[in-house]
């Protein structure tokens, strides 16, 4: 199947309402731009310095979505053009976004990252941490970030009762978020693997690699 065959047949599963974002991490220019005639415009990377080299490489119209660990002296690179942060797991990281992002005069999405898996090698907060970053002055005090919601990854597992569980976890902690903050509106949860389930429980933005673009090779 050709990269267009398989978005279509992804876009053809998803309800109205859910975003995809088509994971092009380790993929050649010539495999994203075989994606955007087929009418793809967002685009996720986990990857800084990819991410800045295929913006400059590629149509001016793609949404350039940063879905991995960011460390802070990264942020910088990608403050121009970023459209929305998905990792955001630390108050230090929001603090250097919101300082880079003023400096460009831009007001930055971001994703706070939650810790739902069962595995400690995921990045994110806990229930803990989220409340206290957002209950603290200094994230009342940053005025070029805004929180639109959470992103989440479940544990690798063929458990699907796991994997729900984790989803439904989030969905509830994104619920309480709505009645704290106003514009949280994004729920992103879901791969490949598990992408159908996360949106049986409530997820608006999937984030979409192998399927689309097949298998990554990382040598
Ligand atoms: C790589 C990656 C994905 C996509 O994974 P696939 O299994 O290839 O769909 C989604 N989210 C994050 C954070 C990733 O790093």
């Amino acid at each position: 199947m050709s990269i267009k065959d398989n978005l279509n047949t992804i876009k053809s599963k998803l309800p109205e309402g859910v975003t995809l974002v088509a994971v092009s991490k380790t993929k050649p220019n010539e495999d994203l731009l075989e994606a955007y005639e087929a009418g793809q415009r967002v685009f996720g990377e986990n990857k800084v310095q990819e991410m800045v080299q295929k913006w400059e490489d590629l149509p001016k119209d793609i949404e350039w979505h940063m879905i991995g660990h960011v460390q802070r002296n990264k942020v910088k690179y990608m403050t121009e053009f970023v459209s929305l942060i998905h990792g955001v797991d630390s108050p230090r990281l929001l603090k250097e976004i919101n300082k880079q992002a003023k400096k460009h005069d831009r007001v930055i999405p971001c994703l706070l990252q939650i810790h739902i898996a069962e595995e400690d090698t995921k990045f994110g907060l806990d229930k803990a941490e989220l409340d206290e970053l957002i209950n603290s002055d200094a994230f009342e005090a940053m005025e070029n970030i805004k929180i639109v919601g959470l992103m989440g990854m479940a544990t690798f597992t063929d458990d699907k009762n796991q994997v729900r569980k984790e989803f439904a976890q989030l969905k509830s902690m994104f619920d309480e978020l709505t009645t704290k903050l106003e514009d949280i509106t994004i729920l992103s949860m879901g791969m490949s693997g598990d992408y159908q389930i996360a949106i049986e429980e409530g997820s608006n933005m999937v984030r979409i690699g192998s399927s689309i673009f097949g298998v990554r090779n990382y040598s």
